[in-house]
């Protein structure tokens, strides 16, 4: 297929991987954070990992809008399906991320709630529309790349008139959370996370552009490699940042260029800067609260905004004890660091959050690196 299969070319994997291990200092440690749960999934999927030398590290950020999601905001879509009778409607993934009382909505679903999956946001909008005397809600996730579809069905909601349509916006921020990252006591007084660059999410910088990432550079001087999420995107953005190390270089520059500019998609920007506004602080799990690092629907589109219709209070909930998730959203532990991998949390039965989305990292190293002992190649799939 085009655009795909030139990208998981299993030779050329091999020659980039030769050029990465001549290039790599032996002596020279090499700690570079996919911050993109695409990424990672990629790397376990396509076994990268064993085609890098031992000085390469890569290390699982929190790129996963999923696995972010903190179990308060998914108690809130809970409330809406069970107790006040909303039709709940999200995408897929959402549906198993654990929340408070061992429920999660698909689990809401199963004792009545009027939860459904949807692929788009539009989906929702014409739910909304085909149920006129119920109430519809979009529970909405993601980074900078599902934030644009979300802000357009406000909008169409507010041309039709419909009052009975309104979204939680979990929408949240690339950039700051990199910051918070760079940020943390782990990077900057413990020492435990040693981050030498990162590699950047294609799909979100579709949206935003490549230069939210220059401050990175500058500011932090850790070099940043945007990358698209086929085998050889990513071997070839781990080449570019070693490249860079090795000449004490830090900008950033574009793997991806088949779809990624300096100033990202103008027209997708206003979209959601019309809609959308910054919050002051939101909770990640894992990161806990990151200041200016999500969205809320703008005071004119209020009606729209569930949280407000609905007089919603997000609460905090710790997640559970046994879960490693925070600290390996963070960066600084495995999924294999976790005493419960594999034998209670598993992604039929997700303890935590980053075993339910493809995407996660505990649900990346399951399907694909638990039994490896051996290197595997590089292979088309
Ligand atoms: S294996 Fe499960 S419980 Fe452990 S860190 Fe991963 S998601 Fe959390």
């Amino acid at each position: 297929m085009k655009y795909i299969d030139e990208f998981r070319d299993g030779e050329l994997a091999q020659r980039i991987g030769a050029a990465i291990r001549a290039e790599a200092l032996p002596d020279h440690r090499y700690n570079l954070m996919e911050f993109c749960g695409g990424h990672t999934h990629a790397i376990s999927r396509y076994g990268v990992g064993d085609l890098l030398p031992p000085s390469v590290r890569m290390i699982h950020g929190p790129g996963c809008p999923v696995c972010v999601l903190p179990i308060g905001r998914v108690d809130l879509a809970i409330e809406l399906a069970l107790q006040r009778q909303a039709i709940v409607c999200t995408y897929g993934d959402c549906l198993r991320v654990p929340a408070s009382n061992n429920l999660s909505l698909l689990k809401a679903k199963a004792r009545g709630g009027d939860v459904r999956m949807v692929y788009t946001p539009a989906d929702a909008l014409k739910a909304a529309q085909g149920n006129p005397d119920r109430e519809v809600v979009f529970f909405a996730i993601g980074f900078e790349t599902t934030t644009p579809p979300t802000a357009l069905v406000i909008k169409q909601a507010a041309a039709l008139g419909l009052k009975n349509f309104s979204v939680i916006c979990n929408h949240v921020l690339t950039p700051a959370a990199i910051t918070h990252i760079l940020e943390s006591p782990e990077v900057r007084e413990l020492g435990t996370l040693s981050l030498d660059g990162f590699i950047g999410p294609a799909h979100v910088s579709t949206i935003i552009g490549s230069q939210p990432y220059e401050f990175f550079a500058e500011e932090y001087r850790k070099p940043v490699v945007i990358a698209g999420f086929e085998p050889l995107d990513v071997m070839q953005a781990i080449l570019m940042l070693v490249r860079q190390i090795n000449q004490g270089r830090a900008v950033v520059e574009n793997e991806f260029t088949r779809a990624v500019t300096r100033d990202g998609n103008l027209k997708a920007q206003a979209l959601v800067s019309e809609v959308f506004e910054l919050r002051r602080s939101f909770e990640w799990r894992g990161l806990g609260e990151v200041p200016y690092s999500a969205l809320r629907i703008r005071d004119e589109y209020a009606a729209f905004d569930a949280e407000q219709r609905f007089a919603l209070a997000t609460r905090q909930v710790a997640d559970n004890k046994a879960c490693e998730c925070g600290a390996i959203l963070r960066g600084v532990k495995h999924p294999r660091d976790c005493k419960v991998f594999g034998t209670v949390c598993t992604p039929e039965n997700p303890i935590g959050s980053c075993m339910v989305s493809s995407e996660g990292a505990c649900a990346a190293y399951y399907s694909y690196g638990r039994f490896r002992e051996i290197p595997i190649a590089v292979v088309a799939a």
